[in-house]
């Protein structure tokens, strides 16, 4: 294949990737921006198996071979649930990827520059490591985390600030001593110290992170995931991967600033660590607790209410995605929109465990877009709300983020469904959410609580309503 017609499968699937982008903004389009991102990836594979390697062909299939057997296979067996954890492992190979690429460019003499163009390959392959790294070690705890299988309490140690400024120095400093090394042909040393730093920085910095401030860090490992990726195309002098990674990059940044704006944080007391917590400690996870009764309710008195009533909102959390309940509410929803009673979904931005997480099962249960609300379109609607039904939700409405100054969930803006008549919790037990925090809601004397899972508890529900 000639170099100019790589060029044109490049500039084609470069086109395709931003429509693809532009297609995911809308649940409309999604579907669209999805086929065009998968056609440009197609294009952008052949064009780079047939036109970019040369040799080494055997080894390579037995690699895409195995690679793809395994992402098919995962692929198959994740749970919607698994989605986000399974995102954060997908991101931490981007990153080892990177350092790969990056130890196995400067190892190889066949690339002999001098001078400037030498200096610049050397940060280039400096840059693509570090980044890499970190975005390897730290999408790995990430991974850890959401999967349950280290704790998601943050750990905050002393002076831990002081530390990653001094990583930052070290990390500064290694580079002029590794660009001034490479020059003679060494180099090795300040290379391997600086990635041991780097995924240092990574695990302290994705520890550091409280359970509520995680989607944060998801949507910035994913923006480093895109940088790492794009240093790759430079080590590579691949243009479609610079521009693939720089696009990936910037919409993750952009990711995390809406995420950091929705979650009222600031972004670098965030990435810093340990925000909403004192310093050197955590928030006391049952401050806000209060002592009041509970009332538990049953499916029945639950489809009375809900028949009684005109405007009926319903706030979808991670449980309805445990309980894979999204079917069985867009059929209760239908069966009250039937009965002319208004009927709208509450998404919080972080609700889930992923960007995104509710609007997508709400999706395949085939919920009207046109019902389903962001939080500041329908957050001052709640004194008109007759019923709010919360399916597995804690801490998007939990009302502690505004009454508890001390809270690890502080100043989060939070479904305010107390406001409304009743709100109706659906969960299984009184057990926190994510971030570990006590929830005053299930107190409120207007709150009832449906327990058990959701799916079972929303199915009685159900067949009341007939
Ligand atoms: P939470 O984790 O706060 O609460 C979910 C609730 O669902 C739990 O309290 C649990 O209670 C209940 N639940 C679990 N399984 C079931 C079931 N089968 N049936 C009924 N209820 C069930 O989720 P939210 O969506 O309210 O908040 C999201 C949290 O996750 C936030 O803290 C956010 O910061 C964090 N996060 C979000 C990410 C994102 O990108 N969206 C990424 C990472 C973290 P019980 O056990 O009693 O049933």
């Amino acid at each position: 294949m000639s170099h100019g017609i790589v060029t044109v499968a490049y500039i084609g699937a470069t086109i395709l990737f931003i429509l693809a982008l532009g297609g995911l903004s809308t649940q409309e389009t999604s579907r669209r921006g999805n086929l065009y991102g998968m056609t440009g990836m197609a294009i952008a594979l052949l064009a780079t198996l047939f036109g970019i390697v040369s040799d080494n062909y055997v080894l390579l299939f037995v690699g895409v071979i195995i690679g793809g057997a395994i992402g098919l296979m995962l692929a198959k067996k994740v749970q919607m649930t698994q989605m986000p954890e399974l995102v954060a492992i997908l991101h931490s190979l981007v990153g080892l990827a990177a350092v790969l690429v990056g130890f196995a460019n400067f190892m190889d003499h066949s690339i002999m520059l001098s001078g400037v163009e030498k200096t610049i390959h050397d940060v280039e392959t400096y840059l693509g490591i570090l980044i890499g790294a970190l975005t390897f070690s730290g999408s790995v705890v990430a991974f850890l985390k959401l999967s349950a299988r280290i704790s998601g309490k943050p750990m905050l140690l002393p002076f831990r600030h002081w530390l990653n400024l001094g990583m930052l120095v070290l990390a500064v400093w290694l580079c002029f001593t590794f660009i001034g090394q490479s020059a003679t042909g060494g180099g090795t040393f300040p290379l391997l110290a600086m990635t041991v730093i780097a995924l240092l920085f990574g695990v302290h910095m994705v520890m550091a992170i409280g359970g509520a401030d995680m989607p944060v860090v998801i949507s910035m490992l994913n923006s480093y995931s895109g940088w790492a990726a794009a240093a790759t195309g430079f080590m590579l002098s691949n243009d479609l991967l610079i521009v693939v990674g720089a696009l990936v990059g910037s919409s993750g940044a952009i990711l995390s600033y809406i995420m950091c704006r929705a979650m009222n944080r600031n972004f670098i007391s965030v990435i810093a660590g340990g925000f909403g917590t004192a310093e050197g400690q955590t928030a006391a996870p049952g401050e806000g607790e209060e002592t009041g009764e509970v009332v538990p309710v049953e499916a029945a008195e639950v489809a009375d209410m809900l028949l009684q009533a005109k405007e009926v909102m319903i706030i979808p959390g991670y449980g309805m995605a445990v309980a894979q309940a999204q079917h069985v509410v867009n059929d209760i929803t239908r069966k009250l929109r039937d009965r002319k009673i208004n009927v709208r979904f509450g998404i919080h931005p972080v609700a889930g465990r992923m960007p995104g997480h509710m609007n997508v099962l709400l999706a395949e249960a085939k919920v009207p877009y046109d019902i389903v609300f962001e939080l500041d379109e329908i957050n001052d609607d709640f004194p008109n709300v007759d019923v709010s039904v919360v399916v597995g939700a804690n801490d998007i409405v939990n009302p502690a983020a505004q009454e508890v100054p001390n809270s690890p969930i502080a100043g989060m803006p939070v479904l305010e469904c107390w406001k409304g008549k009743t709100t109706i919790v659906l969960k299984r037990s009184m057990a926190t959410g994510y971030a570990g925090v006590a929830n005053p809601l299930f107190y409120k004397e207007n709150t009832r609580m449906l327990f058990g899972d959701a799916r079972e508890s929303l199915g009685a529900v159900l067949k009341q309503l007939d």
